[in-house]
Parts: C-alpha cells; sequence; structure tokens
C-alpha cells in the first residue's frame, strides 16, 4: 500500500509518498512560499537524490499538481501514475473535541472542518485546502484526516477545563486542545520499544521542542496533561511565541502601547518567546552562539525557555506520581546538547541523572541518561508524516473489513 503525506501549512506543503509494507520513503519534500512570488519545489529520493525546482506556484492547487507530476515524472518519479497511490493522509491542525481519531474524509467531516476554522484560523483553512485539492485530482482515492489535537483527547475535565465562566466552554469551545499530537503519540509509543516495557504501564513525559514547542505528561498510555492549550500559545516559552503568560499583562499592555486586538495577538505569536527576550533571533544556534559570546540577552532568553521546560517537568511528574521516561524531540530537541543539559540540571533527586558523553549527540535516536538514572532519557527524533500514514492505512484497513463483514452478513 502506497500512502502520500500532505501537510500543508499557509503557504508550505510538505510531502512524502511511502511504501508501507516496510515503511520506506519513496520520495519526500517541500513547497515553500507558495503564493509568494518565486516558490520552491523540493525533491528528495530515497537513494538521496535532491531536486530543486524554482517557478511561481500560485496556490496549494498548483502545488499539489506538481508533486504529483513529479512523483510521476519519467525521469525522477517513482509511480506510473496517480492510481498507485493507494490513500492520501492529511495532517489537519485542529480535530476539536469532535475527532478523537484519524477519520476518512466525506462531506460531514470537511462540514465539521470548516465549523473549527474559528479555532485553528492561522492553520485549519490551509489543511483543508490541502483535503479539497487531493479530492478534486484524486477522486478515487480515499483521503484521511489526522488530527494533531487528538492524541490529547484522552485528557479529563480537571485537565482541559479553565477556570473561567463553565458557559464559556459550553457555548464558546474554550478549553485545553493540546498540540503535536501525532509527534507526541509516535515519540512515546517509540520511547516504550526502545525500553521493552508495556507502553500502558509507563509515566511519560514528552518534550517536543521545535520552533512551537509543548510537553506532554502520557500515563499509562493516555495523555493527561499538555502545555499547549485552546491554541499553541500557551504552555512553555517558544521561537516566537510567549508561552504562558498573567492574563492581566494583555488588557494593561493594550492600553499602555494603544494596541489593537490584531496587534497583541501578532506580537504574542510572531515576536515574543526567546526572539522577544532576545532581540537576536528565534534560533536556538544563533541563541547558542550570542550567549558563547557574551551576550546576556541570549543567555537569558535560553535560561528562560530552559527553565519553563524544568518546570512543567517537575509539574506532571507531581500529577504522575514520578517519571518513568523523558523524551527530547523536533528541532531542538533533537539537536541542542546545551539545551538538553541545562534543562535537566540539578534533577537527581527526581531521579533524572544526564550522562554528558551520551548527551553529545544530534539528530540521533539514543538513550542520553547515566546508567544510574533511574528515569530513563531518550532523544527520538520525530516522524510525524509516518504516523500520518500509519493511521492513513488502518482507517483504510477497517473501511474494507467493514465493507467484508457487511457483505457477509447481508
Ligand atoms: P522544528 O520546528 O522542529 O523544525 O525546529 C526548528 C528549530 O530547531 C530551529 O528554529 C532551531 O531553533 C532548532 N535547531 C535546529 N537545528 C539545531 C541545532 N543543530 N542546534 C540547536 N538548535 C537547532
Amino acid at each position: 500500500m502506497k500512502v502520500l503525506v500532505l501537510n500543508c501549512g499557509s503557504s508550505s506543503l510538505k510531502y512524502q509518498l511511502i511504501e508501507m509494507q516496510g515503511e520506506t520513503v519513496l520520495a519526500k519534500g517541500l513547497v515553500e512560499k507558495i503564493g509568494e512570488g518565486i516558490s520552491i519545489l523540493k525533491y528528495e529520493l530515497q537513494t538521496g537524490k535532491e531536486l530543486a525546482i524554482e517557478e511561481k506556484i500560485a496556490d496549494h492547487s498548483q502545488a499539489i499538481e506538481m508533486v504529483l507530476e513529479i512523483l510521476q515524472d519519467k525521469s525522477h518519479g517513482v509511480i506510473k501514475n496517480m492510481d498507485e497511490i493507494n490513500v492520501v493522509g492529511h495532517r489537519v491542525v485542529h480535530g476539536g473535541e469532535k475527532f478523537s481519531g484519524s477519520v476518512l474524509i466525506n462531506n460531514e467531516v470537511c462540514k465539521a472542518l470548516e465549523e473549527n476554522i474559528k479555532l485553528a484560523p492561522l492553520h485549519n483553512p490551509a489543511n483543508l485546502i490541502g483535503i479539497k485539492v487531493s479530492q478534486r485530482l484524486m477522486p478515487d482515492t480515499p483521503d484521511v484526516g489526522v488530527f494533531d489535537t487528538a492524541f490529547h483527547q484522552s485528557m479529563s475535565e480537571e485537565s482541559f477545563l479553565y477556570a473561567v465562566p463553565y458557559a464559556w466552554y459550553q457555548e464558546n469551545g474554550v478549553r485545553r486542545y493540546g498540540f503535536h499530537g501525532t509527534s507526541h503519540k509516535y515519540v512515546s509509543e517509540k520511547a516504550a520499544e526502545l525500553i521493552n516495557r508495556d507502553y500502558n504501564q509507563l509515566r511519560i513525559i514528552s518534550c517536543h521542542l521545535g520552533n512551537g514547542a509543548s510537553i506532554a505528561a502520557i500515563n499509562q498510555g493516555q495523555v493527561i496533561d499538555t502545555s499547549m492549550g485552546f491554541t499553541p500559545l500557551e504552555g512553555v516559552a517558544m521561537g516566537t511565541r510567549s508561552g504562558d503568560l498573567d492574563p492581566g499583562i494583555i488588557p494593561y499592555i493594550m492600553k499602555e502601547r494603544n494596541l489593537t486586538i490584531e496587534d497583541i495577538d501578532s506580537i504574542l505569536n510572531k515576536e515574543s518567546g526567546v526572539l522577544g527576550i532576545s532581540s537576536i533571533s528565534n534560533d536556538f544556534r544563533d541563541l547558542s552562539e550570542a550567549a558563547k559570546s557574551g551576550n546576556k540577552r541570549a543567555e537569558l532568553a535560553l535560561e528562560i525557555f530552559c527553565r519553563r521546560v524544568k518546570k512543567y517537568i517537575g509539574s506532571y511528574a507531581a500529577l504522575m506520581g514520578g517519571i518513568d521516561v523523558i523524551i527530547f524531540t523536533a528541532g531542538i530537541g533533537e539537536n541542542a546538547i546545551n539545551v538538553r543539559e541545562k534543562i535537566l540540571s540539578n534533577m537527581d533527586y527526581f531521579g533524572i541523572e544526564l550522562s554528558s558523553e551520551k548527551n553529545n549527540l544530534r539528530g540521533q535516536e539514543a538513550e542520553i541518561s547515566a546508567a544510574n538514572s533511574r528515569v530513563k532519557v531518550y532523544v527520538i527524533p520525530t516522524n510525524e508524516e509516518l504516523v500520518i500514514a500509519r493511521e492513513a492505512k488502518k482507517i483504510i484497513k477497517n473501511k474494507i473489513r467493514k465493507v467484508i463483514e457487511d457483505v457477509l452478513n447481508s
């Protein structure tokens, strides 16, 4: 079975074509700057051979058409025709409360996704466009939606409710949803596999630290809390997002600096976090370099980021009555040696001891805790595309099974 995974962002499209037998990535790539003048389509084959095409790509429809064309190209393609694609798996950011698992897309699902646009105005519209274009270009191929929020739907009311009027939840959908669910699911299941323990017996803290960052507490296979909330703005400080903040600051600073709702939303999402503190960069490579050369604000930004992550680890340990495994993943989690070290410093009273020798690695799956550490610490590169492909395969297999059962029972 071949699954095409599509991840549509506001001006980008990430794609992978995966052969599920052996879970081999046949081709993958990225289209950047869609609708922004000259766009770039990057294409990489299993052999490592890479291509980059620069041209004007007006919208997601054209981008997906180009991806399908290159996948079938006589010289560089990996399939003869589109019929070889058995299912398309779409990343969808917000599934709201309606979707606690992946779904086969139909008109009803599309309608529900449209209703969720107000919950994720930056992400869901692009995801929906991807689905509509895929349905138009490959009308006979099923589409499956895999939601970033779904893995977190196991949270209980005391975890997902905010202490605001209950009507905000009932009438306006205000609650913690959580994001990066596919990533937390992938790395936490992988960790259980690596330590050869039953997933449903473990207390896991998964730290997805990328430009967007979130922490999840997974107790006996279920998410019991996560740091991102109603939107991806809550939680730890991030590249450009503020993370947790006293809500009282918002009306105060809006008055003081004469800001509109749009201004404050944009500042908290795009000009805050480690970029806001350092005024240098949202990239941890730049910050680490600057801190090394004595820039105090870069050092402060790194300290604040690490401190926030440490606080979440401590609070989740309290909620789960201890920790068995901590996982670092995504751009910073997989690569920033100094950040991992800082976050887990002086936590031996929790049974957490890092091995500085083992921690000296980037982008590889490995245990980095010391031999005597009671809590196992792992770096696990995330693979959201593979989770989406596995989910798409599962949904299609279940659908086929159901059709056969119905025929046999009729
Ligand atoms: P992501 O959102 O998961 O793609 O992560 C992107 C972020 O990872 C970048 O903004 C950097 O801050 C960080 N990152 C990537 N590579 C490195 C590296 N080698 N060292 C430190 N941070 C890195």
